[in-house]
């Protein structure tokens, strides 16, 4: 069990929520919140870049990761590694910022149980329709390699309720208000605010 220094938010979401869009623009907006770049063994996709979408490795690399518990959780998602490195998140706390981790469900309860002060964010389609609309987005796809998404996709959502907060993505611009509302509440949480504001306390009392 680690007390974290900063606050962390772990994001998790059906690939077809628009987890990712929510999340960079989260980052963009706020200076102070930091996108941890997970280490994979899946091959770049087309226009990923490495160091900036995920650190690519390969498989001996990354069993060296967890071996040296370079890695604060790591999982086999759909017949790839993923984890997140210790250092990275260590020196963005150090520096004062807080990080987000957009991992699977797998991940987040290995996180809860090191961290468990972490704040866990799981985020919906506001449809089966528009899930399966968005699954089947790249139009060649086989009717095998759908069907192997929409299972991955239940199986992600089976977990939502492990989480403690829901946000529905059907609308980006308010889903976006509900995920920094989040972030903003927790840093005025006692918690944060209780340490931070001990001064004041102190000085209104005196
Ligand atoms: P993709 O390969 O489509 O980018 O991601 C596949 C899945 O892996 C997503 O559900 C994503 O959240 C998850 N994932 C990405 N990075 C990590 C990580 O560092 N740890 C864990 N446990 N899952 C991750």
């Amino acid at each position: 069990m680690t007390t974290a220094v900063g606050n962390l938010f772990v994001i998790a979401a059906p690939s077809g929520a628009g987890k990712t869009s929510l999340v960079r623009a989260l980052v963009d907006a706020d200076p102070l919140l930091q996108l941890s770049i997970s280490h994979t063994t899946r091959a770049p996709r087309p226009g990923e870049i490495d160091g900036e979408h995920y650190h690519f490795t390969d498989v001996p690399s990354f069993e060296r990761l967890i071996a040296s518990e370079r890695l604060l959780e790591h999982a086999l998602v759909h017949g790839n590694h993923y984890g997140t490195g210790r250092d990275q998140v260590e020196m963005a706390f150090a520096q004062g910022r807080d990080v987000i981790l957009e991992i699977d469900w797998q991940g987040a309860r290995q996180i809860r149980q090191r961290f468990p002060d972490c704040v866990t964010i799981f985020i919906l389609p506001p449809s089966r329709d528009s899930l399966y609309e968005r699954l089947q987005k790249r139009g060649q796809d086989s009717a095998e390699v759908i069907a192997r998404r929409i299972a991955n996709a239940r199986g992600e959502i089976e977990h939502a309720t492990e989480f403690d907060y829901l946000i529905v993505n059907d609308r980006f611009d308010a889903a976006f208000a509900d995920l920094a509302a989040i972030v903003r509440a927790v840093r005025l949480s006692m918690r944060i605010q209780g340490p931070r504001q001990a001064g004041l306390l102190q000085q209104l009392l005196g």
